[in-house]
């Protein structure tokens, strides 16, 4: 049984190939920690032209993906989803998302519908009819959701149990509750020396408190 699975929702389900199919999400996938699900949105369109966008009432420029399709889409999907669910839509004008949202995400629901906009956006009814949360992942306009979908189901993945190997944790990690919420301290590997840039002492001393205590002035 797979604790979280992220339905995915998009115009190109292609785009989604090679982050699923590489490292820590794909060892995820095969150890049934994370399921991905990808629904091509076109799939739903019930014109025979397989059309899904219309210019937008009051004019302006660009398309919105229409009501049909993708409330089609989303109600098929909500369905035949796990009973603790929450269906996310993408977009600029959402709340941005923080590791303190991606926490609570990792823990609130079993299974998250990412919708991905394209063209101007989707029609307003779908937002208000079907979403349950709007996200942003930065002050930027990207050209469709797609790319904010990997960037959630990543974030979010990573702190479901299992996901990570002890090698990758995320206890002591940028925006953690244990490192105050602040950016990591910088880290060094081996060589101590490498073209005449040396490892601070610190780190060499094998000193564990006056490490710890290192890290946390570095800070910010
Ligand atoms: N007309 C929209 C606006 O001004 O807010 C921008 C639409 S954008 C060109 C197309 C789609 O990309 C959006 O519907 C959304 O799904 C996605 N998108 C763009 N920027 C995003 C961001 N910063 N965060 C999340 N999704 C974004």
């Amino acid at each position: 049984m797979y604790s979280m699975k992220f339905s995915i929702l998009t115009l190109f389900p292609a785009m989604f190939e090679s982050l699923l199919s590489e490292s820590i999400l794909k060892r995820a996938q095969e150890n049934k920690h994370i399921e991905f699900e990808l629904y091509d949105i076109r799939d739903f369109t019930t014109d025979k032209h397989r059309r899904v966008d219309h210019p937008p009432y009051g004019g302006g420029a660009g398309m919105l993906l229409a009501c049909q399709p993708l409330f089609d889409c989303i109600e098929a999907v909500k369905k035949k989803a796990k009973k603790s669910h929450a269906v996310v839509f993408f977009t600029p004008q959402g709340k941005r998302l923080e590791q303190i949202d991606v926490e609570k995400f990792s823990e609130k629901y079993d299974e998250y519908i990412l919708v991905c906009g394209h063209y101007e956006g989707i029609d307003q009814r779908v937002r208000d009819s079907l979403v349950d949360y709007e996200v942003s992942i930065g002050d930027f306009v990207l050209t469709g959701g797609e790319l904010a979908a990997a960037v959630f189901s990543d974030a979010v993945s990573r702190l479901v149990p299992g996901v990570l190997g002890k090698q990758e944790s995320f206890e002591r990690e940028s925006f953690s509750e244990i490192l105050g919420r602040k950016r990591e301290y910088p880290q060094y590997t081996r060589p101590e020396n490498f073209r005449g840039m040396i490892v601070p002492e610190v780190l060499l001393s094998g000193h564990h408190q006056k490490i710890l205590d290192w890290q946390n002035n570095k800070l910010t």
